[in-house]
Parts: structure tokens; C-alpha cells; sequence
């Protein structure tokens, strides 16, 4: 029985892939003001714009997979392993498969991801893995081609990945650990990470070089991920462990 013992809930922002060397998007200079996001980014139109959209997100793959997982992505995926899958759950609004390569198993991607496309006509998610993100590549169903898109969740489009937030979110007990990483609560506002109950609980922590809302959480650590998850690895495994 795993119901007694204390949980790890993690949810983590482009701020975890950042020292990865992977684009912030809402930084200044990231790739948000390099393209035309509407164009890009937009489930109402992306039809229209289907050769720029494949040729955007196979950049950010080329990009993905020059990267390697960094420090913060390791630390994640060694508790994941220390204290099961059971107890650490992993959430990140990044498209990247960096967690996946430091170890890390069953991480719940809110937004996507870089690694699967999606048909928009019958709605098979299918693996492209590390290969290319291909606009020929046909749906595995249906066997449409025109219908198929990158598998990252645009605007406006529903993500079936916040269903996986809520119900973690929504599980949380007063003993558990909310631990938030390396997002300015922009697009998942602090109002969906963060149940009202556990407004400023001791044990909502937030490690961001510059904390986000900090008022809904116990502990703000101003760091990078690389450095601020070190700093809590004893609290945390002494936490863990009673
Ligand atoms: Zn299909």
C-alpha cells in the first residue's frame, strides 16, 4: 500500500529545458517573436498554413535533439527512480523528451509533444520518435495525410493533457509535496497548478530565478532549475522518507 506515504507532485515549465539551451518561448528574443505564431501556433488556421507549421516544429525538434538533458532534468528523473513512479508524479508544459532521456518514465506532457503527431481527423496520437517531423507521413488509421499535425497542443486547441493536471492537482493531500519549476504561470495560471486550499501551504515550492505568483507557495527559491533542485534534495529526501 503506497496511500500513506507522502507524494511528489512536479510541474515543470520551459524553465526546466532552458539550460538545455532550448528556447524560453516567452523570453525576450525567444522563438515567440521569431515567426509568426498566428500562423504557427494556431489550431483555427493551421490548416491553412500546414508547410509552415511542419517546417516550425521541425526546427524545434532539430533543436530538441542537438540538446542534452541538463542537471535539473537528472535530479527529476533519480527521485522518479528512488521513490517510484507512485509517489513522483511528473508534469511538464515542455514539448521536449529531455526528462525521458534522463531517466524519467510516465511524465504527463500538458502541451504535447515533439516526439508524436496527431491526426485531426480521427484523432490517433502516433509516435514519430526521434524521426523527422514529416509532413508526408500519413495517419496510421485513417491513413489521411492533409489531417495530420505535429502533436503539440496549440492555441485553441483542447489539451487532453490537462485532465492529467487536474486529477493531480485535484489528489493533492495537506502532506504531499507541490513543487513548481521554471514557469511564469502565463498560459496554466496559478489558479490550475495550485488548489485554493493550499494557498501558501508550507509545502508548495517554487524554484524559478524569478518566482511567479509568490504568494500561493511556502518556499520560493529564486535559482535556475540546475541550481535550485540540488538545494532541495535534503529537505526533500528527509520529507520522503518519514
Ligand atoms: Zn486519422
Amino acid at each position: 500500500m503506497t496511500d500513506s506515504l507522502r507524494r511528489l507532485v512536479v510541474i515543470t515549465g520551459a524553465g526546466l529545458s532552458a539550460e538545455s539551451g532550448l528556447a524560453t518561448f516567452r523570453d525576450a528574443g525567444g522563438i515567440w517573436s521569431l515567426h509568426n505564431l498566428a500562423e504557427v501556433c494556431n489550431y483555427s488556421v493551421w490548416r491553412r498554413n500546414r508547410a509552415k507549421v511542419f517546417d516550425f516544429y521541425a526546427k524545434r525538434k532539430e533543436e530538441m535533439l542537438a540538446a542534452s538533458p541538463n542537471a535539473a532534468h537528472r535530479c527529476l528523473a533519480q527521485w522518479q527512480q528512488q521513490w517510484g513512479v507512485d509517489r513522483v508524479q511528473l508534469l511538464t508544459q515542455n514539448v521536449d523528451d529531455l526528462l525521458e532521456r534522463a531517466g524519467a518514465t510516465n511524465v504527463g506532457h500538458l502541451h504535447g509533444e515533439l516526439s508524436t503527431l496527431l491526426c485531426d481527423h480521427c484523432y490517433r496520437k502516433f509516435d514519430i520518435g526521434r524521426g523527422p517531423v514529416d509532413p508526408t507521413l500519413a495517419c496510421p488509421l485513417c491513413h489521411e495525410v492533409a489531417p495530420v499535425k505535429p502533436g503539440v497542443v496549440m492555441f485553441g486547441e483542447t489539451s487532453p493533457g490537462y485532465h492529467r493536471l487536474g486529477d493531480a492537482i485535484d489528489g493533492l493531500e495537506p502532506e504531499d509535496i507541490l513543487l513548481v519549476i521554471g514557469t511564469s504561470m502565463q498560459v496554466i495560471p496559478v489558479s490550475r497548478l495550485v488548489p485554493a486550499w493550499r494557498t501558501g501551504h508550507a509545502l508548495n515550492w517554487q524554484v524559478n530565478p524569478a518566482p511567479a505568483e509568490p504568494g500561493y507557495f511556502g518556499w520560493n527559491l529564486a535559482a535556475s532549475a540546475c541550481d535550485g533542485l540540488p538545494q532541495l534534495e535534503p529537505m526533500l529526501s528527509q520529507l520522503m522518507s518519514d
